[in-house]
């Protein structure tokens, strides 16, 4: 899924509504030989393959085929299995074992599933047919257990005769006798019909109000709403796909698909692999036939039906098409960016071609989720969608999350996590996608950036002591997508990268990939395939990050002996250590010595103590040690650097790490040197640096307000223009409105226009007034809020229509900031007949259940301050009117996690 942890994760009001979380995404059997059920003595290899499996074991460095006796499971899958734990006396005694969420375990193989679905939008259901092939996947069985969750069965049988066998089912599993016995030689077809009803939870034993994991979504199903398209759309991960087709809810299960949907000839459809056929039905409806002959993963099958603009593009003899609502068809290139060319860079990087026969991307209403990485049909988000200026300011959030989902065509569909307790196989590489593009594409230091939040990501998430990347001991599967299995992963992708050495790196990343390919994955075998292509034992690396939980800390010091002419840097670690936490990293670092003139002279040093002294030549004292040269390593580090030395790292060492590090350190000091040193990060080369030096710029001194007045107006990066814009309105000097006039251009991103009008409103309202009439009708949220910033800071009554039409559309975190600017207005205007009607308009959007739940509290809490408005003015009556109103909402409220924030409400 998408890391929109960071930018992929998406805010989600039930989880969130004061925390935001992000998220941000083949039926081949695995070999046999890997799983716990292999027995002692294993079946000769020839006869597993002419079950038709695929040869997994093809290429020339696996076991001789005709050899079975050494493909028993390499004994440092055994050794390994315990190799993070170790006896501690403090652990408490417990009478059970510690909770071990281990791999599917399969008595069945899934070989094929073909499905036919047509849709009640109505009722919110899928009426199914799905034909499954089989085969008991080693011991023979007379029982088919699936998973289908809350679905109306209305038939079994085999295929051709349809009807007879008998089952159970327990509205989560679907338990089928088979009548007589399977061997593994046997392959068979059940036919199942049955209703798939994803919106009648309460008969599945959840509460209606858990909507995240329904796996089928109907959006807009009554058309009630004459804002948002009529959409269907599928979204698997972790568990859910089982909501709308029986199968083996497993990520190590892969089988190939078929899917045939039916439905009304306005809508197109969707799905994974290529479509065959459209055919028109007699009754007005068209079945498109989808199908994937190359196996996958159950949780990564969709589909998606709507009224999309559909553009095309290809990349060399694959199709690639962009799915998009109608308005935005203009712009579908620019809301994937760069498709074409990124499958070009990762298949030339990983020297492994995309393997998939088309690559489809797709924008859905009321997504759960930043973005999902469907087998050749991608799922995203609406944050996506956006027209040209709005892509100005955030095409790189577009890119990264494109890459992610891209890069998942090869981490997390082709080869895929055996289960989600090693869910960074497919999150972290997925994440590292992110790095390896913008690297690419901006260069390392816009990659380095990126990278930098990501850590920072992880660091904040891990103060609570974090837990193992590979984790088999969560509590809930879904907790694993978290700031771990993503930007933890990525982070320690990239420490391994540092660690081997480029070739090595991509030389492994393709190895593991074709060793694994069309299989499920355990981080060993990311191990054994860097390990053949080094040649070196990296157990001490595998498990100090994927299996240990945290990172280290660092304290750093320097010294230098003139006599001995020495210098020494001293590393000390102080984490704290546990059970999982290592006492001691092994960390290989690379160290720079610095003369005079900026010349470095680089060693290398391993870190093998709690506290250990490194000596290096140094007949002149070094003008700065750097510690950790290339800025790969997760660790929070404390460097005991002098003023001086800080800013020789900004002006000499080379990483974006270095020069953000020594800004950072400077900025406490505020002394001349550091002063200087801000006025040179003001023409940084990269714009995150200057942004940070604008941050600590003086506008009193007159070079570097000319300095700052100057990237207002012609900084390559929005940002830095907006932020920029904003500093010039500090000083209220009228001279600067004709670059606040300019900022306002119809040619400018966003970010710049919403700057420049709050810079207009300080320095000259009444030039604000004229310009914001202008764009009244511009939709963009960042807009809207700083015309509503404006009007509610000079409030007239001839705003109140704007403010009322506005708030329809307001949604997502924006609302809140929205409705806070509107209560501000109505209360400082004190209209009664005003606020009446508002209030009326609140209540109208809190009770109607197709708002989203944003919205929905939104106008509730306008309601409650409005309430406490009165209160405030004593006016009792009004205040016990809203009160009222309050409880009525939170009486009629549906969504138990609303309900519960409405609670707060109540508080006298
Ligand atoms: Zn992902």
């Amino acid at each position: 899924m998408s890391n929109f942890l960071n930018n992929m994760r998406i805010l989600s009001l039930p989880s969130v509504m004061l925390a935001v979380f992000l998220l941000a995404f083949a039926c081949t059997p695995k070999t046999a030989e890997q799983t716990t059920a292999t027995p002692v003595k294993p079946v000769p290899a020839v006869e597993w393959d002419t079950l038709g499996k695929p040869l997994m074991g093809a290429e020339e460095d696996y076991a001789d085929q005709n050899n079975p006796e050494e493909e028993v499971e390499p004994e440092e899958y055994t050794f390994m299995d315990e190799a993070v734990v170790t006896p501690d006396s403090d652990i408490v005694r417990s009478d059970t074992l510690r909770p071990y969420n281990a791999s599917h375990t399969f008595e069945h193989d899934l070989i094929h599933t073909k499905l036919e679905l047509s849709f009640d939008w109505a009722k919110k259901r899928a009426n199914g047919k799905a034909t499954l092939t089989l085969r008991p996947w080693f011991y023979a069985t007379d029982k088919l257990s699936l998973d289908a969750k809350n679905f109306d069965i209305h038939a079994v049988g085999f295929e051709g005769n349809k009807g007879t066998l008998k089952y159970a089912y327990d509205n989560e599993k679907l338990v089928i006798d088979l009548g007589k016995t399977f061997t593994r030689s046997d392959e068979y077809k059940v036919v199942i019909t049955y209703t798939a009803k994803p919106d009648e939870r309460e008969s599945f034993g959840g509460s209606a109000a858990i909507t995240s994991d329904k796996g089928l979504y109907f959006i807009n199903a009554d058309g009630a709403d004459p804002d948002k398209p009529r959409q269907i759309w599928t979204q698997g991960e972790t568990e859910s796909n089982s909501f709308w087709f029986p199968t083996v809810d497993k990520p190590n299960e892969r089988c190939t698909q078929e899917m045939y949907l039916t439905v009304e000839d306005k809508y197109k459809t969707l799905s994974n692999g290529v479509l065959v056929s459209a055919k028109k039905n007699s009754d007005g409806t068209r079945t498109d036939y989808w199908k994937m002959d190359k196996p996958h993963a159950p949780y990564l099958f969709m589909m998606a039906i709507g009224e999309y603009a559909v553009v095309k593009d290809k990349w060399r003899n694959i199709p690639l098409e962009y799915y998009v609502e109608p308005k935005y068809e203009q712009y579908a290139r620019d809301i994937f960016p760069y498709t074409p060319e990124m499958l070009e860079f990762f298949s030339k990087k990983l020297g492994y071609d995309y393997p998939w026969p088309k690559y489809s991307q797709v924008v859905v209403r009321d997504y759960v989720s930043g973005a999902m990485e469907n087998t050749s049909a991608v799922i995203f988000g609406e944050f996506m969608q956006q027209d040209k200026r709005g892509l100005l300011d955030n095409h790189l959030t577009n890119e990264k999350v494109v890459a992610h989902e891209m890069f998942h065509h090869w981490f997390g569909d082709l080869v895929t996590t055996e289960s989600w307790a090693n869910l960074t196989l497919n999150e972290g590489f997925a994440n590292y996608s992110e790095y390896l593009w913008l690297e690419h594409k901006y260069g390392r230091d816009e990659a380095d950036f990126h990278e930098y939040s990501e850590r920072q990501g992880y660091i904040y998430s891990a103060l609570d002591g974090g837990r193992p990347l590979i984790h088999f001991g969560y509590e809930n599967r879904e907790s694993m997508f978290d700031a771990h299995s993503y930007n933890k992963g990525g982070a320690i992708l990239h420490m391994l990268r540092t660690q081997v050495g480029d070739d090595a790196f991509f030389a492994g990343l393709n190895r593991y990939l074709k060793r694994n390919e069309f299989t499920d994955v355990e981080a060993h075998e990311l191990r054994l395939a860097f390990e053949d292509v080094t040649g070196q034992d990296l157990n001490w690396f595998f498990n100090q990050w994927f299996f240990g939980s945290g990172h280290p800390n660092l304290e750093i010091s320097y010294d230098w002996d003139e006599t001995a002419g020495k210098a020494t840097v001293t590393i000390a670690q102080t984490q704290e250590a546990n059970k999982e936490t290592p006492y001691i990293y092994d960390l290989p670092l690379q160290v720079d010595l610095y003369d005079a003139s900026g010349k470095a002279r680089r060693e290398s040093i391993r870190l093998t103590k709690r506290s250990q002294t490194f000596s290096f030549d140094a007949p002149a004292k070094p003008a700065l040690i750097n510690v950790d040269a290339e800025k790969a390593l997760l660790a929070i580090k404390n460097d005991q650097h002098t003023p001086e030395e800080w800013a020789f790292m900004y002006r000499h060492a080379p990483q974006w790490q270095d020069r953000w590090d020594a800004l950072g350190n400077l900025k406490q000091g505020k002394s001349e040197l550091a002063g200087q040193v801000f006025m040179e990060a003001l023409r940084d080369k990269h714009w995150s640096l200057r942004q940070e030096a604008l941050s600590a710029a003086d506008l009193d001194n007159t070079e570097v307000r000319a300095a700052v007045a100057k990237m207002a107006e012609s900084d390559p990066k929005p940002e830095v223009r907006a932020t920029a814009i904003g500093m010039l309105s500090q000083t209220e000097d009228k001279a600067y409105v004709p670059v606040f006039e300019k900022g306002m251009g119809a040619d400018q991103p966003y970010s710049v226009m919403g700057a420049s009008l709050a810079a207009l409103s300080k320095v000259s309202p009444e030039a604000a007034l004229a310009a914001a009439k202008k764009i009244e009708n511009d939709e963009n949220e960042g807009i809207v809020i700083s015309i509503a910033e404006l009007y509610a800071g000079s409030p007239e009554a001839s705003a109140f229509p704007w403010f009322l039409k506005r708030a329809k559309k307001m949604d997502n975190m924006a609302a809140f900031r929205y409705y806070e600017l509107f209560v501000g207005y109505l209360t400082d205007l004190n209209d009664p007949a005003m606020l009446d009607s508002a209030v009326q308009a609140f209540q109208a959007v809190s009770l109607d259940g197709n708002n989203s739940l944003w919205r929905r509290f939104a106008n509730t809490k306008a309601i409650a301050d409005l309430r406490n408005f009165y209160r405030g003015n004593e006016n009792t009556a009004k205040a016990e009117e809203l009160s009222l109103l309050l409880a009525d909402i939170r009486e009629k409220e549906k969504d138990e996690t609303l309900k519960m924030y409405y609670g707060m409400f109540e508080q006298p």
